[in-house]
């Protein structure tokens, strides 16, 4: 690259262009192909696998056929690369017009994890969001955008940002470089790719322009804050950076509140496996039984409510409602499942379109939208009151919708560039064109047949490839005759298996063809340019429709669940109670139905002021299903939807909160112990008296006087917040605790012994286990006999020493400093206690004198 003078005009060229981009592998047009070169051409045939060439002897080069291009810019950008796409601008003859030796190049779009909208690149039940983050003076300021689908949402953060992030699932992060160091940027970056971005760059005056170019003029900007509108800003820039020309304005934006929702922070949101396993094993999480949705709107609707449960009991009672609907109405159900199947992803479909980077088959689904419309309207009034205003209230675009039906071909190809998306019958001048070819194909099948007998060539053929268009081939033997000099036939080429000829007429008609087919395309580009434009007026409510349908679906997937499952409509209340009866673990009646084993329902009602459940229990009896049970219905009542439970009566939490399980995080150079602390430090600092927390097993990863001693510290704090909490552990010990703190009661599982065997009965009970039975477990798991009967055996010479319950019992969380003793204290008690004792007045000066010296000397050695 140092002699760069050296270069040829279209490598300054493509220097130019990466310089503009070092951040992106430039992808750089050349005819057919998409080359690329210098270090790029070494990363990406690295990561394509493809063949690494030179060009002059000198420069690294790779290429991708332009045609098959999507495929391979789709990998690197699955890689997490960015890809930057030089289009050539003009033909070679526009440039000759004008005089220049190189065509114009430009960068017509710049790809990024967070930018795509393309079909091939997107899972479409899942969102792609871009998100920009802020520090700010209150914690974060954050805003979000899809573009594949026109959604915009802006956020303030105040607690972790992690716990957001973590619950959007971005597909790219945007930060000012500042924070690069920021820890939570750092954790954050280790899962997710990160695009630092220069403050300079989009805090300057331009920002209000970015903003106007980013939502058109008529927003009001004055909804955000200063935060808020730097981190818009910050977006807005990145979008028109990595989007160049074609960019559609989103048409507004939603700020959500973080006050009036249920907050999850992220390691709750992991160890409740909502959308994602800890395993990574796929069907055991809550959206793997939630998600009936029949469409990809849906699905991704599914997900942006999970993301943003609800806090307001008329929100909640108003998503039930319309649920219950479908739910009494079992064959508007059915029906309206089958028809919305049949339902485009309109959103996608539509942005993809009016970013000029839409494929007929966009086209066609708006039109099958549009055409399925007048079903819909009509199959309304079976629906709530609520959704049937909703549905009535939605354009038809009759106009548009006939005119899609009249235009559009059955069957589409996969790209404009060919042609054949018009119908015949649509366009006049296009049906007279297509004629013209058509019928010169005819004549020269038809000439076939008169230079056969011309020429007594009776293998002579009349047959077309790109590069020479329509020629005469004859097998070498009969080419005699037709090479001679009054010949009407002209020599092209001579092959091993055929020589080749034109004629005069022959070029005539291909060139007809050829230019009636190039003024064909030309004139359907144009017809689908006007029928974008006609889309483009109508996207807002197709928008509509599209936002209408996908809530639909949703209501009607949850209704289905509620039906098959059999769960309730919870009452969802303000005041502070938490009433399940006959509750269950969704996901793991799910999995034990599948191999035919029952789930056994379980009450959980917090009455009589006892807001802690100290559960203990075997290993394996069910206590972490029982805990996790209760949560999930907590996220399922705040989503507003059913519950898995005979009757459900759930106060709005402010916040739910699980400690569940063992996991470390020791790439970011955490212990499991650490982990787990962090996590409880979270928790206790965090949660409110509206609060729902779960906690299994704290203490476990560390010695067992340390572990017990925490749980105990732990579960005091917990009565103190008064927040609903379910507490599982191992430590018996800590059953004490019910003859101290008020709010505490003590469950346990019920099991059964019989001959010698354990039966798990899986029914909580009020009460104390008295045993884990964890070597019984280790017995059922395999583990080698000789180990189970030493470990029985160890087991009892440490239960006949242990005096650990007695002693504890006196602790209670108020005078716990008492039992330490500090040394100072002993000290000064000591020097007090002398002081007290001495007469001043049967003492000499000097004697108090050496006294002071003699209470100075003890001190010092007591230090
Ligand atoms: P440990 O103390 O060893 O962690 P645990 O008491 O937390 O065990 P779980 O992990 O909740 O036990 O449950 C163990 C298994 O018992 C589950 O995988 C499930 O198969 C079964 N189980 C749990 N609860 C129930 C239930 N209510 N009905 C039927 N089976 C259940």
């Amino acid at each position: 690259m140092e002699n760069q003078e050296k270069l040829s005009p279209v490598m300054q060229q493509y220097l130019d262009f990466k310089r503009e981009n070092p951040e992106a592998l430039l992808l750089f047009r050349l005819g057919d192909f998409y080359e690329v070169f210098f270090d790029d051409a070494i990363i990406v045939s690295r990561a394509l696998d493809l063949v690494l060439t030179k060009r002059g002897n000198e420069i690294p080069m790779c290429g991708v056929p332009f045609h098959a291009a999507d495929n391979y810019i789709a990998r690197l950008v699955k890689q997490g690369f960015h890809v930057a796409i030089a289009e050539q601008m003009e033909t070679p003859d526009e440039a000759r017009a004008r005089g220049a030796k190189q065509l114009r190049r430009d960068i017509v779009r710049v790809l990024t994890p967070g930018t795509i909208v393309d079909d091939h690149l997107l899972a479409g039940s899942q969102s792609n969001f871009l998100v920009a983050v802020i520090k700010s003076k209150f914690g974060w300021s954050l805003a979000g955008s899809e573009l594949s689908t026109g959604d915009f949402f802006i956020s303030d953060v105040r607690g972790s940002i992690i716990d957001t992030i973590m619950r959007i699932k971005p597909a790219e992060i945007l930060a000012d470089e500042s924070v690069a160091e920021d820890v939570d940027i750092r954790a954050i970056k280790s899962m997710i790719p990160v695009t630092f971005v220069h403050e300079r760059l989009f805090q300057k005056s331009n920002m209000d322009e970015n903003l106007g170019r980013v939502f058109g003029v008529h927003q009001n900007f004055n909804r955000m804050n200063e935060s808020q509108k730097l981190t818009v800003g910050l977006l807005a820039h990145y979008l028109i950076q990595t989007q160049r020309g074609s960019f559609v304005p989103f048409k507004s934006f939603r700020i959500l509140g973080d006050g009036s929702r249920l907050q999850i922070d992220a390691s709750t949101w992991k160890s409740l496996e909502i959308d994602e396993s800890m395993s990574g094993k796929s069907g055991v999480t809550l959206l793997d039984v939630i998600d009936n949705t029949v469409t990809a709107a849906g699905a991704r609707c599914l997900r942006s409510m999970l993301r943003e449960l609800l806090g307001d009991v008329e929100i909640i009672a108003d998503r039930q409602d319309r649920i219950e609907n479908l739910v009494k109405k079992t064959g508007v159900l059915r029906d309206w499942r089958a028809l919305l199947k049949k339902m485009p992803d309109i959103e996608r479909a539509l942005s993809r379109l009016l970013s000029e980077r839409g494929s007929p088959r966009d086209l066609l689904s708006i039109s099958h939208a549009l055409q399925m419309m007048p079903g819909v309207r009509a199959m309304a009034n079976e629906l709530d009151e609520k959704t049937l205003d909703e549905v009535k209230s939605l354009a038809l675009h009759e106009a548009l919708s006939f005119e899609l039906v009249r235009a559009l071909e059955d069957d589409l190809p996969a790209f404009f560039r060919e042609g054949g998306v018009i119908r015949e019958g649509f366009h006049a001048g296009l049906d007279q064109l297509r004629d013209l070819a058509a019928n010169s194909k005819k004549i020269i099948a038809g000439l076939q047949n008169e230079y056969v007998s011309k020429s007594g060539a009776n293998l002579l053929k009349i047959k077309y490839n790109n590069l020479l268009g329509y020629f005469i081939e004859v097998p070498p033997k009969q080419a005699e005759s037709m090479l001679g000099i009054e010949s009407e036939f002209i020599h092209k080429q001579t092959l091993v298996g055929g020589v080749r000829f034109t004629t005069v007429r022959l070029a005539e008609l291909d060139s007809e063809i050829r230019s009636a087919a190039e003024k064909a395309v030309a004139v359907e580009k144009e017809i689908v340019r006007e029928l974008i434009e006609k889309i483009r007026g109508a996207a807002e409510d197709l928008r509509k429709i599209a936002e209408v349908l996908a809530r639909i679906d949703v209501y009607a997937a949850l209704a289905e669940v509620a039906i098959i499952n059999n769960w309730v409509r919870p009452n969802v209340v303000n005041e502070k109670v938490f009433n399940i009866i006959g509750g269950r673990h969704p996901v793991v009646e799910h999995v034990l139905s599948n191999n035919h084993s029952q789930f056994v329902a379980n009450d959980c009602v917090f009455e009589n002021g006892k807001t802690v459940w100290l559960m203990t229990g075997p290993n394996m009896a069910g206590k972490s299903t029982y805990l996790r049970q209760n949560a999930i219905i907590v996220v399922l009542a705040h989503l507003g939807s059913f519950v898995p439970a005979r009757s459900a009566q759930i106060g709005i939490v402010d916040q739910l909160f699980s400690r569940v399980g063992a996991s470390d995080n020791l790439a970011q150079g955490q212990s499991t112990f650490m982990v787990e602390m962090i996590e409880t430090a979270n928790i206790l600092n965090r949660a409110t008296d509206r609060s729902f927390v779960i906690l299994d097993e704290i203490g476990r990863g560390t010695s067992t006087w340390d572990g017990l001693s925490m749980a105990w510290a732990v579960l005091e704090y917990l009565n103190q917040l008064g927040c609903l909490t379910l507490f599982a552990t191992h430590y018996h010990e800590l059953v004490a605790l019910r003859d101290t703190l008020s709010k505490l009661a003590c469950m346990t599982i019920e099991i059964k012994e019989q001959d010698n065997e354990i039966i798990f009965m899986h029914r909580v009970i009020s009460g104390v286990a008295n045993r884990s039975y964890g070597i019984h477990v280790a017995s059922m798991a395999g583990v080698p006999k000789p180990v189970i009967l030493r470990a029985e055996a160890v087991l009892k010479q440490l239960e006949s020493d242990q005096k650990v319950g007695k002693d504890l019992r006196t602790l209670t969380l108020f005078d716990a400093p008492s039992l330490v003793v500090d040394k100072k204290d002993v000290k000064n008690d000591a020097v007090l206690e002398k002081l007290r004792g001495l007469d001043l007045n049967s003492m000499t000066p000097m004697q108090a004198l050496e006294f002071l010296d003699k209470l100075k000397k003890d001190v010092k050695m007591g230090d």
